[in-house]
This record gives structure tokens, sequence and C-alpha cells, in this order.
């Protein structure tokens, strides 16, 4: 016989594990209890040595969502009166600590169920259990309980409460537990509000419109979504031209992991993280020939890829037949919409027809978008499955409200020996984000009960994002942070790694206001707590019409050859790739320096030399430029380099002038743009390399949204490896703008 302690850490409240510790113990006939404490859960067991130890194996081994990171087993005087074992309630005096699932996706035993004629939940589009459906989406406050949810207007019937009070089921207190006798239910309406259908046949409805190739606008998870055949041009081009979206690539939700499959190419572990109760959107690679359209994401090699993750979702996909086109319901630029009048107001125009329900959206959470890479997975956008878990952070400090930039806006919370991240909130450049982003914060602050003895923000002034930090600095009397972009850029990498001492931080982006007034992008920076300084950085170039250069690569291309090598060698095409008209006033700018902010941007030389390669000559979406580098790079085999020249100082300035002469010998010499854009990854790397080496520190964090470059990132983190550094990337957080509130947080709390 034997008596153990167990405490366990990980994955281990709000995804089911006291009954899952239940059924183990009953399993292995052993005796004791179980129950939730701060941080962690605590049980005991009681019984023969054999059944203990095997109980301990089961309990480690406990599928996603449960994550058991320790479970430390300390033996114990046995006890002589225990019969049987019991889930107590939260143990103590001290209040649980607010734990916050993230919404899961639907489990395997949900999935047979729907799919099983004569199951009560049979074709049940809100089916969930202990171990899936919604959770973050639904729950108004805490603790979470199912009179503090959505669920709080659906009183269980007496078939469900069975379930919800039987610990022996696996909807033991699973708290949006419903049925169709008593959950809620699907409606098919048109735009102007008339009801079409309602329950399975809505559904059914629905799927017949889509496969006609009409719009249709989805009450999901975290809000509403676009979908349309994503087999069908006309019906993707429609959508495009509804949602004013020209070539940004668009999501595909597939029926099943075969259908995915035969359009993608994918690795068992890309597999499995696409099945994983988290079913994120995965960028893989294409298939030639498959049944989704080009139109879906024109141009690129890689597609977001995902399954159905609710029950809504699934029978949906599985009636239609056919991959759909899943994308956020907005216009762009606008946050999702979330609630049914702002959806019916917002989506109206865009939609033939509304799927909806009756179960309210407490907060909207996006898909989250994910790829993996030979090092693991890369997080691009960090929502539904992951927020809002936390992450430790060392240190102790004051506790700290973060309002994140411009772009990908999150909002941080920094309390007791942790960070907790919003979800990715979108662009803050509309009235519309702004707002949500006020929200959020409210929302975050009520939820988790902090009040911030700190604030932090960006340090450019006109960020929505920087004036709700004012606001509510001088409302509640507190000093406000305003931190350096590419300086949270690399606290941020260097928090999420739990790195204590100063970094070299290669903060790598499109854009961010530097502390000299001009734009940063291409820095080095030592970064030591609360303290930072430029150890390297590009030579800046003049970026004629400031912004307006962001999606206009021409233009990169132009500031900077003005800047190095003079405007009579910018070749040819790119000259007569411009407007008639254009080219006049944009040499005027350039001569009599208007509007022609300096910028040191890595991100705008990505575009610079995407359109002297020759990959991209007209504008676009913010980033496409630089990924049709990136695209032509994986395309050509390794071989070759660019040289930089170096203007040593202070900072250790990295002048392109050389490297844009060799790519364009290279060029005139008929090399294709693929093997240009190869040597001028490998060029990054050297780079890299040159600038870790002027840091002096041993660890060096790769952070901003350069780094979402798969292969600019092994690129540096190979080269740098080699020469003894330390390399660390972000991996929990994306590389890009949404993980600067948490940078912010630590730097304010370091102050
Ligand atoms: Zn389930
Ligand atoms: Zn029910
Ligand atoms: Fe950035």
């Amino acid at each position: 016989m034997a008596r153990l302690r167990v405490t366990v850490e990980g994955i281990v409240q709000g995804v089911g594990f006291r009954p899952s510790v239940f059924r183990l113990a009953a399993a292995h006939g052993l005796t004791g209890w179980v129950r939730n404490r701060p941080g962690g859960v605590d049980l005991e067991i009681q019984g023969p040595e054999a059944a203990a130890a095997a109980f301990l194996r089961d309990l480690r081994a406990l599928p996603a969502p449960v994550r058991v990171d320790r479970a430390e087993a300390k033996p114990q005087p046995e006890r002589g009166d225990e019969t049987g074992f019991e889930i107590r309630e939260s143990g103590g005096d001290q209040a649980p600590l607010p734990v916050v699932p993230p919404d899961l996706a639907t489990c395997p035993d949900c999935a047979r169920e729907i799919a099983t004629p004569g199951e009560r939940r049979h074709r049940y589009p809100f089916t969930n259990c202990t171990y899936c459906g919604p959770r973050y989406t639904i729950i108004e406050s805490l603790p979470y309980d199912r009179p503090r949810t959505a669920m709080k207007a659906f009183p269980l019937c007496p078939d469900c409460a069975r379930e919800y009070g039987d610990p022996g089921d696996r909807r033991f207190h699973a708290q949006p537990v419903a049925c169709p006798a008593c959950g809620p239910h699907l409606r098919l309406a048109t735009p102007d509000g008339a009801v079409r259908s309602e329950r399975d046949a809505a559904l059914r409805d629905a799927a017949e419109a889509l496969r006609r190739g009409e719009v249709l606008a989805l009450k999901g998870l975290g809000g509403y979504q676009l979908l349309v055949d994503a087999t069908s041009p006309a019906a993707v081009g429609r959508l495009r031209e509804r949602k004013r979206r020209e070539e940004k690539p668009f999501a595909v939700m597939f029926p099943d992991l075969g259908a995915l499959r035969a359009t993608c190419d994918i690795s068992d572990a890309e597999a499995a993280l696409l099945a994983s109760p988290e079913a994120p959107i995965l960028l893989v690679k294409r298939r030639p020939g498959g049944a989704v359209v080009p139109e879906v994401a024109p141009g690129n090699p890689r597609l977001g890829a995902f399954l159905p993750y609710t029950p809504l979702h699934r029978l949906l996909l599985e009636s239609t037949g056919r991959p759909l086109v899943c994308t956020s319901g907005n216009l762009s630029d606008e946050p999702m919409a979330f609630r049914d009048d702002e959806a019916r107001a917002r989506l109206g125009p865009l939609s033939d027809l509304f799927l909806a329900h009756d179960r309210p959206i407490v907060r909207p959470v996006d898909d989250s978008v994910l790829r993996l890479d030979a090092d693991g997975p890369t997080l691009l956008r960090r929502a539904r499955g992951y927020a809002p878990l936390a992450v430790p952070l060392p240190g102790d400090g004051p506790s700290v409200l973060a309002l994140g930039a411009h772009q990908k806006a999150t909002v941080a919370l920094r309390f007791e020996g942790r960070a907790v991240l919003s979800q990715h909130l979108g662009d803050l450049g509309s009235p519309e984000s702004a707002d949500l982003l006020a929200r959020t914060v409210e929302d975050l602050l009520a939820f988790f009960r902090v009040r911030p003895e700190r604030l932090a923000c960006d340090l450019h002034p006109d960020y929505a994002s920087t004036r709700l930090a004012e606001r509510l600095a001088a409302t509640w009397g507190l000093p406000l942070v305003r931190v350096q972009h590419h300086h949270a850029h690399g606290a941020a990498c260097a928090a999420e790694h739990r790195l204590r001492g100063p970094v070299l931080a290669l903060a790598w982006d499109g854009t961010g206001l530097g502390s000299d007034g001009t734009i940063w992008g291409g820095e080095a920076l030592v970064v030591d707590g609360p303290a930072f300084r430029r150890v390297g950085h590009l030579r800046p170039f003049p970026l004629p019409g400031g912004e307006t250069a962001v999606k206009d690569p021409r233009r990169s291309a132009l500031g900077l050859m003005a800047a190095t090598l003079g405007l009579a060698s910018l070749p040819r095409i790119l000259r007569d790739a411009f407007e008639p008209g254009a080219w006049d006033p944009l040499q005027t700018l350039l001569a009599r320096d208007l509007n022609c902010p300096r910028t040191s941007s890595l991100g705008r030389l990505f575009d610079a030399v995407s359109a002297l390669a020759g990959l991209r000559r007209a504008p676009g979406f913010e980033g496409q430029a630089a990924m049709a580098l990136e695209f032509a790079a994986e395309r050509a085999a390794p071989g070759g380099t660019y040289p930089w020249a170096f203007q040593d100082g202070e900072a250790r300035v990295a002048d392109p002038t050389p490297l844009l002469e060799a790519l364009l010998r290279d060029q005139a010499a008929g090399l294709p743009p693929e093997a240009l854009a190869r040597r001028f990854h490998a060029a990054l790397a050297d780079l890299a390399l040159a600038w870790a080496r002027q840091g002096g520190l041993r660890d060096v964090v790769l952070a901003g949204g350069c780094f979402q470059n798969a292969l600019l990132t092994g690129l540096v983190m190979e080269r740098l490896a080699a020469s003894g550094f330390r390399v660390h990337r972000h991996r929990r957080f994306p590389p890009n703008d949404g993980s600067l509130s948490l940078g912010q947080a630590a730097v304010a709390a370091a102050s």
C-alpha cells in the first residue's frame, strides 16, 4: 500500500482535469481526492503501489487539452478511513488564481455523437463537453460557472443536468453543456432580417446557398465570418470585390483531413497541429492542381488551411461537401463583427445570407494563424485556442497595463509574476478598432481583477493606443512609460525566453518610431531591462510619400536608389513601372526633400529589393513585395551573397550600396530574380553576424515582422549559432507587433 501527495502543474484547470483524475483513480482502484489550487492542482491517492505507479504514468499522459508539465509525488502517511475518491472544492482561503481556459475545438467523442443517428445530439451544432467547446468567447466573468457565461439564458434540461452533475460523465461540470432540448439554435436569414429557415433546415439551406456560389455570413465561435465556395473563381471573386480585398490571401476550411491532404502537402506534425484542440489556421504548402482555386491566395505557394473547430463548422462543411473560404467578417481594416446588430449593419452589404444563432458572443476572438517551421511552430496571429493563456515573467515588480502599438494590436497585463496577452485585435486604423482596444482593456482588468500601477505604450504620439494610454494614465493618476518600438520587440522576445541579463536584439521590421524621430526598422539593440543602446542599424534612406510607400514597393526602391547609387542607376523597367505623371512629382519630392521621412527599416529594404529584382513592381498589400522576395528565394538553390559597407562609430551603420551594385550586376548578367532574392537573404545573415559581434553578448533575440520570413529566420539562426551565439526566436508569441505589448510590459515593470 502507498499514499502519495501529487502536485500537478500545466494546463490543468478549465479543461476537465479533475474529472479525468477522478476516472483514472476509479480505473486503478485508488482512493483519495483532487482539488484546484492557485496555479495548479493537488491530489492524493492511496492503494497498491503498482496501481499508484500506473495512475501516475496515465496522469502524465492525459491527452490534450490537458497538459501536465510537472507531477511531483511525495509519500504520505496512510489513512484508514477513506472509502472512495472525491473531487474537492478549491482549497484554502486563497482565492484560486484566475485561469481562463481558451476555446477548444470539438473533441473526437463529441464529433462522434453529432455524426451518430439516434444520439440525442445527432447533428446538434452546439454540442460540447469538458474537453471541448467555447470558453473565453462565452465567459462574462470569473469564476467560470454557467451563470456567468453566455449560456445563462439556457437553463439545463433534466438530461443535461444529470450529465452535468455526474462525476463519471464527460460532461461533469461542463459549463456550456447543451442539447437540442435546452440549448441554442440556428436560423438562416436574409441581410434585411427575414428568417428563411431554422434549426437543421437552416444548416442545409445555408450549405445549398454556398454550393450556388453565394456569400454566407456565419456567426461562428468568436465572431462573424464570411464563407464562400473555395472551388469557384466566381464566388471567390464576388467576396474579394465586396470585401474590397484584392490579393490578400484568404484562409480555407476543409471538411476533413483527407480533403485537406488532397489540396495541400502536409507532414504528420502539421496534421497533428491542424487536428489539435487549438485547431489553428496553418500555413501549408499548396499542391499543384488541388480543388482550391488560385484566386484564394494569388502568387502564394502556401495556403492558410484549417479544419472545422466547432460542430457548427463541421456540419456546414460536411453538408457543403467542399472546401470553403472562411475569413473574418469585416471590411478590410475594420475589426471582426461579433454582435448581431453590428454584424447585420456591417456585413449586410457583403453577404447574401446570415446563418446565426441565439448564443451571444461575449468577446471577439479571431482564428489563430501558425506555420510549422523546421525548428517548431511560428505563431503569426495569437488568438483562439491560445489567448488568454498566461506566461510566467521573470522578476517581481509592479503590475503593468501595456497597450501595444498600432498594427496587430494586443493588450498585455503583467501581474503576480506573469503576463496575460489579449487576443489579436487587428490594426487600430478605424474608430471601431480603437473602440475595441478600449473595451478589451476594461475586459482584461475586470476579468483578472487587476489594478495596474503603471501604464506602458509606444513612443509614437499618434497611435490610438498611445492616446488611450495617456487618457487612462491621467484618469487613474498613474505613471506612463513610453517604450521605443524596437526596444519593446527585443524585450518581448527576452521575456518570452525568461532571459534576465542584457541581450542583443535584432529588431527587424517595417515601421517603428525611433528615439531620434526617424523611422527605425533595421536595428541591432543591446536591450538591458529598462534601457537600450543602438549598436547597429541600416543606413537611413528617404521614403518618398512616407506612409504610401508601405503599400508601394516602387517608392522604397526609388528612395533607396536616390540615397545610394543614384537614380541614374534605377533599372529602366522599374522607372517605366510608374504610372505616367507619377514619376516627375516623386522626383520633386526627393529633390526638395518634401514628405520624404528617413528610415532604417529593413521591411522597406525588402520592398525595395523586391521591386529592383522585378518580383513586385505594383502597389499591393503591406508585406506583399517582401513575401514575393521570400518565396522567390525559397525556389532558388543556396549560393552566393552580397557585400555590405560598414560605417563604424557609436553604432555600426550598414550601408547597402555595394549590395545593390552587386545585385544589379547579377541582374544585368541575366541571373533570375530567384538567385538575386536568395543572395539577398544570405547577405542579411551576414549582417546579423556582423551586428551580433558588435553587440558582444552571447544571447541574441530575433524579433520584428521580418522574422515572419521562415527562410530569413532559419539562415540567421544557423549563421549565429555556428559562431557560438545563443539565438532565441519567438515561439509562443508572434514575431510581429502582436508581441509589443508584452515587451512594453516587461520594460515598464523594470523601469
Ligand atoms: Zn467534447
Ligand atoms: Zn439539454
Ligand atoms: Fe514592429
